[in-house]
C-alpha cells in the first residue's frame, strides 16, 4: 500500500484530492532527533527527523518537519537516536541463578517458556530490539521467537539456533552430570554428534525444528560440569561436515571456543564467529582476518562468572576454578583483538548475568580501549551484517525496519548512558517511551 502511494506521488497525474486522501488514510511516525547515530558512519547527524511508515523507515528529512494530521510525533529534541541494539550472544529463555543447576530436575518446559518470555521483556525493555539465541532447552526459544512474531508475546526479534551442538561429554551435552541410567544416551536430535554423518543429522534436526543458526561448542566450557574448559571437542571431519550441511540451509555457524586448537579448526573450517575467544593469540587473530571470522567477545559473561566463583558454594566444585581461571581473561582478548583489527559483532552470553544488563558490554568495551561510536556500531551495523539481516536490521536508512532506540544524553561522552535506554521502538511499534 505505501509503495503504491509513494509511486503516485511521484507521478504527475495525481489528483490533489486523492492524494490528501491516501497520506492522512496512512499516518506516520515523526521522530523528531535530537542526534542521530544511524549506524552507517562514525559521524552523528543533528536535528533531524525520521519518519515511519508502518514498520519502514521511508525518509530521514534535515530539521524537525511539520506533522501532517493524524501523523504521531515522538519528541527526542534532547535525546541521542540510534537504531535498535542486538546482541549476538544470549540465552533468553534461562538465567543463572544460585541452584540453577537444579534447573534440569525441577522446570518442566512450560516453566521454561513463562521464564523465556519474562526475559524476553525485560531484553526488549532494556534497547535491544534483536538477539541471537545461541543454545536453548526444548526448542523454547524457537516457540518464544514464533509466539513474538505472531504478536502474542511482547519481546526482541529473534534468531536462534534451537540446541546447540556438542561431542559426546562436550560442553552442551545435556547429560554430563548425571549418573549412569538415569538418562539415555543422547543423540543427534539431542544436540550430540560424534562423526560427519551425526554431524549431518545433527544439523537437519535443527533445520527441521526451525533454527535459524547452528551453534557449536568446539571446546570445553565454563559452566558445563566437565572438567576441561579449553580443550578441543570437535575433529575437523565434524566441523566441515557441519558448516557445509549449514551452507545448504542458509544457516550461519557460530562457535563457543576457549582454546586455540578448537578455535582454528573451526576458523579454518569456514564458520562465522568465534564466541568468547579467551585464549586467541597474534596467530589465530591473522587467522580471524584472513577468513573473514566475526568475533563475539561476550565480556560480560567472563567478569560475572569470575565474580560469581568468589561466592562459596555458587558454583558446583567443578565449575568454581574453570571460572576464575577463563572469566576474567576475555576482556584483554577483546581488546587485543581490537587492537589487531578483527571485527566484532556485539554479543554479551546474556543469562550467564541477569538479562536486561546487556549494555554493560559496552562499558567494558569502551574500557578496553574501543571508542563508544565503534561499541555502538558493533551492536547494530556489525551486528545486522553477522546476523545475515542488513538489509532489513542495524542502520536507521531509508528501507530499514523501524527499530529505533533512544538515551537522554550523548553516550559518546559517557557510554554508561545506555542502561537507561528511554525510548524503545521496533517494528515501528513504540514499546517504551518517556
Ligand atoms: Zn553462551
Amino acid at each position: 500500500m505505501k509503495k503504491t502511494i509513494f509511486a503516485l506521488l511521484a507521478g504527475a497525474t495525481l489528483s490533489a484530492s486523492f492524494l490528501a486522501t491516501s497520506v492522512t488514510a496512512e499516518a506516520a511516525t515523526l521522530i523528531h532527533a535530537g542526534r542521530l547515530i544511524d549506524g552507517t558512519s562514525n559521524n552523528p547527524q543533528q536535528n533531524v527527523t525520521i519518519r515511519i511508515d508502518g514498520n519502514e523507515i521511508v525518509a530521514i528529512e534535515r530539521g524537525f518537519s511539520q506533522a501532517s494530521e493524524g501523523d504521531t510525533v515522538v519528541d527526542m529534541r534532547h535525546a541521542t537516536v540510534m537504531p535498535g541494539f542486538i546482541d549476538m550472544h544470549t540465552h533468553i529463555t534461562s538465567q543463572l541463578e544460585p541452584g540453577s543447576y537444579m534447573h534440569r530436575f525441577t522446570l518442566n518446559e512450560a516453566d521454561i517458556a513463562y521464564r523465556g518470555q519474562h526475559f524476553a521483556n525485560i531484553t526488549l525493555q532494556a534497547g535491544f530490539t534483536t538477539v541471537r539465541d545461541l543454545g536453548d532447552s526444548f526448542g523454547v526459544s524457537i516457540a518464544l521467537r514464533n509466539a513474538i512474531n505472531n504478536g502474542l508475546v511482547d519481546g526482541p526479534r529473534i534468531f536462534t539456533s534451537g540446541k546447540s551442538l556438542a561431542t559426546t561429554g562436550g560442553h552442551a551435552d545435556p547429560t554430563n552430570g548425571y549418573r549412569r541410567g538415569l538418562v539415555d544416551t543422547p543423540s543427534p536430535a539431542d544436540g550430540v554428534l560424534n562423526g560427519p554423518y551425526e554431524a549431518r543429522q545433527a544439523v537437519r534436526a535443527r533445520y527441521q525444528e526451525g533454527a535459524n543458526v547452528i551453534k557449536l561448542t568446539a571446546t570445553g566450557g565454563v559452566l558445563s560440569l566437565a572438567d576441561s574448559g579449553d580443550n578441543p571437542q570437535f575433529m575437523d571431519d565434524e566441523l566441515a561436515a557441519i558448516v557445509a550441511a549449514a551452507r545448504d540451509y542458509g544457516m550461519k555457524v557460530a562457535v563457543h571456543a576457549h582454546g586455540k586448537d578448537g578455535m582454528v579448526r573451526a576458523i579454518k573450517a569456514g564458520v562465522d564467529s568465534i564466541e568468547h575467544g579467551t585464549y586467541m593469540d597474534d596467530e589465530v587473530f591473522a587467522l580471524m582476518k584472513e577468513y573473514g571470522t566475526y568475533y563475539v567477545p561476550t565480556i560480560t559473561a567472563g567478569k560475572s562468572v569470575a565474580e560469581r566463583a568468589e561466592i562459596e558454594g555458587y558454583f558446583p566444585a567443578q565449575v568454581r576454578p574453570k571460572a576464575r581461571a577463563i572469566g576474567p581473561l576475555i576482556q584483554n582478548t577483546f581488546s587485543r583483538a581490537y587492537a589487531a583489527g578483527v571485527k566484532i559483532a556485539f554479543g554479551t552470553d546474556a543469562s550467564v548475568y541477569d538479562h536486561g544488563e546487556n549494555a554493560r558490554e559496552f562499558v567494558y568495551m569502551v574500557e578496553a580501549g574501543m571508542p563508544p561510536i565503534e561499541a555502538i556500531r558493533s551492536a547494530t551495523y556489525h551486528a545486522s551484517i553477522l546476523l545475515g539481516q542488513a538489509d532489513r536490521l542495524g542502520t536507521i536508512e531509508v528501507g530499514k525496519l523501524a527499530d529505533i532506540v533512544a538515551v537522554e544524553g550523548n553516550p559518546l561522552d559517557n557510554i554508561a548512558l545506555l542502561h537507561d535506554i528511554h525510548f524503545v521502538m521496533k517494528d515501528g511499534i513504540i514499546y517504551k517511551q518517556p
